[in-house]
């Protein structure tokens, strides 16, 4: 007997922490773009798990891989060398163009990965004094929510009583090259500036043109390193293989995660040159499943799929017809006021104030109509399928979103 929608979710309510705030669906199967819930309602995935499933869901040659390696070896740990891991790490960095890379397993640990690199490189190669490292940020950032991390989050609700914090980070508005060179010259004791090349968590916030190529001269100019965040927008998802392409920019250190596996097993990633990887000596940073044969096998699958099915191209050209289509509603709506983005990685913002339930109750009726995807406030939507979504079905994911936007107009 199959489990109703109904029972799976009382079932997650009494045991789970709720620490989660899910919209009523209960999904138990995926394809491609698709996904369905335990009654065989059809979906169009428009969230694809915060852009991690980038290659659309069980793709079979990342289901492929994955199974190969599950029957043959899973987990030795780093106490071995394994046959699979060597072979991704030449091969992820080839891919990005960098010497060195540290496996880990999702976003948020990749992130305090990148910080303790940061603060030991800057310990051995600038002599900033142990303990006095401070790493810049951003306002309205999400970079996870562990401890360290909530730290310099505005996310009041990951962050407030969460305490006591981090120290050692200095916040400075996003997009505004002003405030990081001041913040960057107002000290010896500069280590990185840690930043998203767009903003996905607070709302798909692009910066202006120019932005990272002068944010990144400003941290060369100080010998200060610039840490791409690219969990959410990395892996074409912005419709090129990295958002820092747009703008030809390289960062010293770049942290992936989601799509580096197309969803199908936590994968995450720091890449680095040598002079900057090299201060990790054994024992001094780690993880049990970091660099697992399996990891490595998906990791590898996934990476070829974007590239040969050039998924940067296509989440290029749909996301421009996306927001073209959308702007000409926009153009006659009393609803929205605009949608922004860059790729498949896209918002609307409603015309409401952020605590109201507004996009909440749209999300809702998308869903009835076939089409989920989830505010990242009251008052945006974000937009991200899977991006080997056609232009057919694309156009349908419009229609289906200016439909029930209409139900809204007042
Ligand atoms: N960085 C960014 C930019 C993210 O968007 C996210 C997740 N939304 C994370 C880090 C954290 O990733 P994870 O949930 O895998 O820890």
């Amino acid at each position: 007997q199959k489990m109703s929608s109904a029972e799976a979710i009382s079932l997650e309510d009494k045991f789970g922490a709720h620490n989660y705030h899910p919209l009523p669906v209960v999904l138990s199967k995926g394809v491609g773009v698709f996904v369905w819930d335990v009654e065989g309602k059809k979906y169009y995935d428009f969230l694809s798990a915060y852009s991690a499933v980038n290659q659309g869901h069980c793709h079979p040659k990342i289901v492929g891989a994955m199974m190969e390696q599950a029957q043959t070896l899973t987990l030795t740990s780093r106490a071995f060398y394994n046959d699979k891991l060597g072979v991704y790490e030449k091969y992820v960095t080839d891919f990005f163009g960098f010497d060195k890379v540290l496996p880990m397993n999702t976003g948020a640990e990749a992130v305090e990965t990148a910080l303790k690199i940061c603060r030991k490189w800057a310990y051995e190669k600038k002599g900033i004094p142990e303990n006095e490292a401070q790493i810049i940020v951003c306002e309205n950032n999400f970079h996870g929510r562990t401890t360290t991390i909530i730290s310099f989050s505005n996310d009041e609700n990951a962050r407030k009583n969460f305490g006591p914090y981090t120290a050692g980070f200095i916040k400075i508005p996003y997009d505004d090259i002003d405030a990081l060179e001041k913040a960057i010259t107002s000290s010896k004791n500069i280590a990185g500036f840690l930043v998203e090349p767009i903003q996905g968590e607070a709302g798909v916030f692009v910066p202006s043109e120019g932005y990272l190529t002068k944010a990144k001269a400003l941290c060369e100019a100080n010998n200060v390193l610039f840490i791409a965040d690219e969990v959410q927008t990395g892996i074409a998802r912005t419709g090129k293989m990295l958002a820092v392409h747009h703008e030809n920019v390289q960062p010293d250190l770049l942290i992936l995660g989601k799509a580096l596996s197309g969803g199908a097993y936590p994968v995450s990633a720091v890449l680095a040159m040598d002079a900057v990887m090299n201060v990790i000596k054994p024992g001094q940073h780690g993880s049990t499943f970091g660099g697992n044969p399996v990891a490595a096998a998906v990791a590898i699958a996934a990476l070829e799929v974007v590239k040969e099915e050039k998924l940067d191209e296509n989440a290029s050209a749909l996301g421009q017809l996306f927001r073209d289509e959308l702007n000409k509603y926009i153009a006659t709506s009393s609803i929205v006021s605009l949608v922004r983005g860059k790729g498949l990685l896209n918002a609307i913002v409603i015309n409401d104030n952020e605590e109201s339930e507004t996009a909440w109750n749209i999300c809702v009726k998308l869903a009835e109509k076939g089409l989920l995807a989830k505010p990242t406030h009251g008052n945006i939507i974000r937009f991200a399928p899977p991006l080997v979504i056609t232009e057919y079905q694309l156009l349908d994911c419009v229609g289906i979103i200016i439909n029930t936007l209409r139900d809204f107009e007042k």
